[in-house]
């Protein structure tokens, strides 16, 4: 599942769309696009996906990615558990079907929006006071996030804290992989009850998910099943994974065993010698 340095990277390699006229859309799955509501019925207007306008940014908060026109209309994307957006050289296919959306664009280029398993979707949003209130339900951006934070957010939570670095109003972007790995490199349990963890160890563990997060982003996101970038290639993150997926092999800071176990619903990798 695409978490905060999938989505930022998608929207990085988005740069070329920005300026760019938007000439026309295709909706081959009206089911993917819903309006501010929720709504998936009704009349499409073309113009609420930005048909006619101008990309004018790309921006993200957490996992949520945000194409915004020169009207100020907002097309927002989840891509859910194996959504994509791809931009395919001009003229290039794209493989594997699912073309949900497809954006013709006014240099020749196609922006295409695939969602196989169809978990995410796409918010058509009116302006951006829209986006804006949207994004306020969310905690800070996990690239800024700060130990004050996370403190105020968990601090008298009787929550795990692997599941409590899940919950996306307390820190936006973060998801199962990189709660792990950001665990381990703060040297804390996830199993450890928020409200055992002091201010410093808040810090550590603030400045670990930043710098995870950093680190994930420079090698371009994690490849998992259905996560690409735009250019349709797999990034190189997975494998810098020091915890995540590798219950049973080695702790590459102590050679001791990575133990895994299911917390809150969700398979959990960690090292019981270094993290407590
Ligand atoms: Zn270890």
């Amino acid at each position: 599942m695409p978490e905060l340095p999938e989505v930022e990277s998608v929207r990085r390699a988005l740069a070329p769309v920005v300026g760019v006229p938007v000439v026309g859309v295709r909706v081959a799955r009206r089911d993917v696009v819903r309006d501010e509501a929720g709504r998936r019925r009704g009349r499409l207007d073309p113009a609420g996906l930005l048909a006619g306008d101008r990309v004018e940014a790309a921006e993200r908060k957490g996992k949520q990615l945000a194409l915004v026109g020169a009207s100020g209309r907002v097309v927002l994307v989840h891509l859910g558990m194996s959504g994509q957006v791809l931009l395919p050289a001009p003229g290039g296919r794209v493989s594997g079907g699912h073309a949900h959306v497809v954006w013709t664009l006014g240099d020749g280029r196609r922006l295409v929006f695939r969602d196989p398993r169809r978990f995410g979707g796409i918010w058509m949003l009116p302006d951006p006071d829209a986006l804006a209130e949207r994004w306020s339900r969310l905690g800070p951006d996990g690239l800024a996030v700060t130990g004050a934070d996370l403190a105020r957010a968990l601090g008298g939570s009787r929550r795990a804290v692997k599941a409590a670095l899940l919950d996306q109003a307390a820190v936006a972007g973060v998801g199962n992989i990189y709660a792990d790995e950001s665990l381990h490199a703060a040297r804390i349990a996830p199993t450890r009850a928020c409200a055992s963890l002091g201010r410093a160890d808040w810090d550590r563990l603030a400045s670990c998910v930043r710098s995870v997060l950093r680190g994930a982003i420079r090698a371009g996101g994690s490849t998992l099943r259905d996560y690409r970038l735009p250019d349709g290639s797999a990034g190189e993150a997975a494998r810098r994974h020091r915890v995540y997926a590798r219950a049973g092999q080695s702790c590459p800071d102590c050679g001791g065993e990575i133990a895994g176990m299911l917390l809150a619903q969700r398979s959990t990798c960690w090292c019981p010698s270094c993290q407590h």
